[in-house]
């Protein structure tokens, strides 16, 4: 059978904020058949997790990094999702299997296997499997307990922690038994924090007129932990209020994505004389926790420990809205994107 299969695409390189109007719904004709011989998987996309890291890898050539491929304009994007198989010729992958990893932001898309599991979904809704249970929980996990090495009764500070990763991280340290505050850009995702995630303090860092003041008066005896989602002036603040021998997770740097010039000069004598480590990770290097990071996060899921954070939108035509509102704060929780019904 010959499909129409519709994929969104950049229309040239992006600098600064990504615009709705900077993306193109692109269509082509896709037979959902394998040739014989063929190692593709066909798989019709269901679900697509929409990430801040894509922009990093719109922007021209040059700024592109050797971790992260540049996008190149009209061409599908590849991206973090679950899906179902329709045709495969490759061995590992049957038709009618879920599968978790690479697809793209598009109605089908065909794989050869790389970076793609095939997905039990242990009976939860397969959104959890794109988020929660994805890369965002793995990375929430693996940045909190391994990069942090966390006590119990730390004061762990957390930044865009309404958002996918944020949110999941106050939970974790909430779980262990830290003092959590998070920073997020709304009233409304402050009382979210606060009354619905068990975070002990939140504010509105848009309101803050004095960043590092702001921290003082939340830990008034310095923070131990900070989890940075977004770089430049949150992390100098946060910096400037940690205690001896504290740590910083460098997770992502939000804020500097969107402007070319904009970077964080934390105060290193401050560094130097409170042994403070900063480090950065990427999740990929923690690919060997999934197990463990799966049953802790299920656990605590089932005995309603933890609260589970989605904001979905429907169509593959919502992915530019969807993507562009992740730099204007415009989704709370995970940012979704249901393609299709199965
Ligand atoms: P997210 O937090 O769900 O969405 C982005 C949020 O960031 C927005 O909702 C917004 O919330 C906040 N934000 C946007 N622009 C901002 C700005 N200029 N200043 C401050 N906050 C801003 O995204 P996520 O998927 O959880 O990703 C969080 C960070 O982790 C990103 O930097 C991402 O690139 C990074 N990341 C790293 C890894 C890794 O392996 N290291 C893996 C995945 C993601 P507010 O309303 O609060 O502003």
């Amino acid at each position: 059978m010959e499909v129409t299969n519709k994929y969104i695409a950049i229309k040239a390189q992006i600098e600064g904020a990504p615009e709705e109007s900077d993306f193109e719904v692109k269509t082509e004709h896709l037979f959902l058949s394998v040739k014989p011989g063929s190692n593709d998987i066909i798989i019709k996309n269901l679900y697509i997790s929409i990430d801040p890291y894509q922009l990093n890898r719109m922007k021209t050539v040059s700024v592109s990094r050797s971790y992260t491929v540049g996008l190149t304009p009209g061409e599908v994007i590849d991206a973090f999702g679950v899906g179902k198989v329709i045709a495969s010729g490759n061995s590992e992958f049957e038709k009618g299997d879920y599968v978790a990893g690479v697809i793209s932001w598009g109605e089908y898309s065909i794989s050869q296997g790389f970076m793609l599991r095939k997905l039990d979904p242990m009976g939860l809704p397969l959104s959890y499997h794109v988020g929660l249970l994805g890369i965002s929980g793995l990375t929430a996990y693996a940045g909190f307990f391994e990069v942090c090495k966390p006590n119990k009764g730390e004061k762990v500070f957390v930044s865009a922690a309404s958002g996918s990763i944020g949110n999941l991280v106050g939970q974790y340290a909430k779980q262990l038994g830290c003092y959590v505050v998070g920073c997020a850009g709304s009233t409304k995702k402050v009382n979210l924090l606060k009354e619905k995630l068990g975070f002990d303090e939140a504010f509105n860092y848009k309101e803050a007129t004095d960043l590092d003041a702001t921290l003082q008066r939340y830990f008034p005896d310095g923070i131990d932990i900070y989890f940075d989602n977004v770089g430049a002036e949150m992390l100098e603040a946060a910096v400037s209020n940690m205690n001896l021998r504290g740590r910083v997770a460098v997770c992502g740097a939000i804020s500097e994505y969107t402007s070319a010039g904009k970077r964080a000069a934390p105060d290193m004598l401050n560094v130097i004389y409170k042994r403070i480590s900063i480090q950065g990770f990427l999740v990929g290097d923690y690919m060997s926790l999934f197990p463990e990071f799966v049953s802790t996060t299920i656990d605590h899921i089932q005995r309603g420990k933890m609260h589970v954070l989605e904001d979905v939108s429907c169509g593959v035509e919502t992915i530019p809205s969807a993507f562009a509102g992740l730099f204007r704060g415009y989704n709370v929780g995970k940012k979704i994107v249901k393609v299709s019904d199965e």
